[in-house]
């Protein structure tokens, strides 16, 4: 059943595109219009016919529109927002998928006019991929979405949260400063280290670039799969999620310190049991059904 009459996506990438397919699969709008920056992104949304109307300006898709969602790179949303503010439906809910909230907030918040409802939220699911070829209908199954609501309307709020879950999506609460700490942890630190470790093998010339291919298998294939995510996203990442992840690479550097001097001072017993507990984090994952058991992720045998 629709859960809203017009919704608007402002931005017609990864995120954007799985909303409009998980919405469609379970017929949650009436219409779906959608706005990208660029021609040509617009011009593949429309030969796709990933949404209903694919609109040349973000304010003309969010007319009449009683669900705007903000889709773009956190670094793009004031502008955005500033854009939208005057055309806004009264009683309209604006969103967004941005990965940071803090910043999102800070940088939408003033701009909406006091006759909508303002409900951040964020999927905790993605791949390496963008763009509006990229999105699938079953992204957000079984992934959490956090919502971000503050002392938005209940209501409102309820029915935002009533369509994440029907495009597949858990959903929790979180003040957006718990939020941004949490995900610099999940998420913002992790892909930093991964960004890391690929720029530490392009530079290693000792060992060729076709070696590191060869035997990418190893590992070192998992790490290259996140440090291919989108380098606009993941710029505005960091750039506003700042602190939090100042703090988590702190506390990265210091565990690191410690197994470094560990492995000097050959302290097998510490190398252990700092890997037997880390090996628990694994089991829990799976056990909460956030990824599979299959070996090498289900690359493998059967499950491939
Ligand atoms: P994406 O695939 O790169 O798509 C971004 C879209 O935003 C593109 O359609 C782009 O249009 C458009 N855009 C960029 N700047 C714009 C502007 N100034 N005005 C209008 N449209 C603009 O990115 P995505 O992965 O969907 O990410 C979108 C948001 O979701 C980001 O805030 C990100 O933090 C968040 N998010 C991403 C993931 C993930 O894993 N990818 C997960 C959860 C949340 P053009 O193509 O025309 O430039």
């Amino acid at each position: 059943m629709a859960l809203y009459g017009r919704v608007a996506l402002i931005g017609l990438g990864l995120i954007a595109g799985s909303m409009a397919l998980a919405m469609r699969r379970a017929g949650l709008a009436d219409e779906i219009a959608g706005h990208a920056r660029t021609a040509e992104t617009r011009a593949i949304a429309a030969g796709i016919g990933l949404v209903d109307r694919v609109c040349a300006t973000a304010a003309e898709a969010v007319e009449g529109a009683d669900l705007v969602v903000l889709c773009v790179p956190v670094g793009a949303m004031e502008a955005v927002a500033r854009e939208i503010a005057p055309v806004l439906k009264p009683g309209a809910t604006v969103s967004d998928v941005g990965s940071v909230k803090g910043a999102v907030i800070a940088a939408v918040g003033p701009h909406l006019p006091e006759h909508v409802h303002f409900i951040p939220a964020h999927p905790l699911a993605g791949t390496e991929y963008s763009g509006p070829r990229s999105g699938f209908a079953t992204l957000f199954d079984n992934r959490w979405c956090i919502l971000v609501p503050g002392a938005a309307d209940r209501v409102a709020v309820d029915r935002l949260a009533a369509l994440w879950r029907a495009m597949g999506a858990n959903v929790d609460e979180m003040e957006a400063e718990h939020h941004d700490l949490v995900l610099a942890v999940v998420s913002h630190t992790p892909h930093l280290i991964a960004y890391t470790m690929v720029g530490v093998a392009d530079h290693l010339r000792r060992v060729s670039n076709s070696e590191v291919i060869k035997y990418s298998a190893s590992g070192f294939r998992d790490f290259t799969r996140i440090a291919a995510s989108d380098p606009v996203m993941w710029r505005d990442v960091f750039l506003t999620n700042k602190e939090a992840t100042l703090d988590i690479l702190g506390r990265f550097t210091e565990e690191l310190f410690m197994l470094q001097r560990a492995i000097r001072m050959g302290d097998g017993d510490q190398l252990h049991a700092y890997f037997t507990r880390t090996r628990a984090i694994r089991r829990s994952i799976i056990e909460a059904g956030q990824d599979t058991a299959a070996p090498d992720f289900g690359r493998t045998g059967a499950a491939s």
